[in-house]
């Protein structure tokens, strides 16, 4: 994975802002990084739509917290700006709110020319993307990420979408956004749960293909925590990795498929966990799933035991479950778990693709898994749970 370039810049007085380019073309758009960004964030909305109106999409909980100030800063920017309000949590992934959110934007009259300003979570950008992708058959939008998950994964990349009741994020589209304001301060309000969920995505990024920045986790990763430098420096990392892959493989007929790391398992977790927040959220079963990842490469002869203890060493030292004993309550059995897993989007004609690694920054696509090696697996890892 080669870095897309990560470029400081003054900001006028503000914090220096890095911002990481997604080179897609006529769709190429930039990510802003920094600390205290907001006035930078509105003027490079109102550079997109000069005088227009934007409709910010947000959360009841993140609209509480940060939609005043940024509709503000939108305002004084001679934007018209309305709001679109949805409940919080994964349950809002729904056809019910995707309706909802889409005629709100269209009785809010946005028009072709005019802007969604996604303002959340992954479950707002997802869901606000998906929207503008189909209002007026595509507006464009602006995701405005308010955790960290979504500020180094899902606000980039233009995947959108909603769950179905077969699966997670089965209904969507690719809509990429125009613009990406990526800013610490928002995080001073997550929840230190929510913050480790998004940290797990960050680890990913070395697990994948790179091992140094695997190693800078180990030894700044509770520095991330503090939302400041170091959080712009992991945030930044994490954005041109993504980018640079997804400026490779768009619509993932190749190695975006890597970025899926822990998902196979993660996503199963979710399914077997009804999609309770309270019980699992979607970082923390993505840690779980590279910790069985890495175990279950280990299994199949690839990866070194040491390996695949310092991944679960460095996601247990922040706090985050890697084992199924650290999923609570009933998460079912080896066969539920492999029948969740052939609902995903990652299964070809039957066989299960997995991402495995044959070491640390040494990830790659494995199509044709055997389901009973999966099995195998798993049920030895219910009985390690059960000890
Ligand atoms: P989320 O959007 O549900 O946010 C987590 C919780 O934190 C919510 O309760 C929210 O209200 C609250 N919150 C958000 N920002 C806050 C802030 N600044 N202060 C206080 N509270 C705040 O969850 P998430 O982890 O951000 O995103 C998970 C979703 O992202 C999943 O649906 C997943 O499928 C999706 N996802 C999408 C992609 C993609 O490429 N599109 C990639 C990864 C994940």
């Amino acid at each position: 994975m080669t870095d897309a370039p990560v470029s400081p810049a003054s900001d006028a007085g503000v914090s220096a802002i890095r911002t990481v380019p997604v080179a897609l073309g006529d769709r190429a758009y930039d990510i802003l990084i920094g600390r205290g960004i907001r006035a930078a964030g509105a003027r490079g909305v109102a550079a997109l739509a000069p005088g227009g109106a934007v409709a910010i999409v947000t959360d009841e909980t993140v609209g509480g917290l940060h939609a005043d100030e940024i509709a503000a800063a939108l305002e004084g920017e001679g934007l018209r700006v309305a709001r679109v309000t949805v409940p919080p949590g994964e349950a809002t992934k729904s056809y019910a709110q995707f309706a909802a959110v889409c005629d709100a934007i269209i009785a809010a009259r946005i028009e072709r020319g005019d802007l969604v300003v996604a303002l959340g979570g992954g479950v707002v950008g997802d869901l606000a993307g998906f929207a503008a992708a189909s209002v007026r058959r595509g507006v464009r939008f602006v995701q405005w990420p308010t955790t960290l998950l979504a500020q180094v994964d899902s606000s980039v990349g233009g995947k959108t979408g909603i769950n179905s009741p077969h699966g997670k994020n089965l209904v969507g589209a690719f809509h990429q956004p125009s613009l990406v304001i990526a800013d610490m301060a928002l995080l001073d309000t997550l929840s230190p749960r929510e913050f480790r969920a998004g940290y797990a995505e960050v680890v990913k990024y070395g697990l994948i293909d790179d091992p140094a920045f695997f190693a800078w986790c180990e030894r700044h990763g509770p520095a991330v925590f503090g939302a400041g430098e170091e959080c712009a420096h992991a945030v930044a990392k994490s954005c041109a990795a993504k980018a640079a892959v997804v400026a490779r493989d768009e619509h993932e007929n190749g190695d975006r498929a890597l970025l899926n790391l822990g998902h196979t398992f993660g996503h199963a977790l979710e399914r077997a966990c009804g999609y309770d927040g309270a019980r699992l959220v979607h970082g923390e079963g993505v840690a779980v799933g590279m910790a069985l990842a890495f175990r279950f490469s280990v299994r199949l002869g690839l990866a070194s035991g040491q390996d695949a203890q310092r991944v679960a060493r460095h996601l247990e030292s922040i706090g985050l479950p890697t084992r199924l004993q650290d999923v609570p309550g009933d998460i079912g059995n080896a066969d539920s778990l492999l029948d969740a897993m052939a609902q995903d989007k990652k299964v070809r004609r039957g066989a299960l693709t997995f991402i495995l690694a044959r070491g640390i920054g040494e990830s790659f696509i494995a199509r044709d898994v055997a389901r009973e090696d999966v099995r195998a697996f798993l049920k030895d890892e219910f009985a390690d749970s059960a000890r």
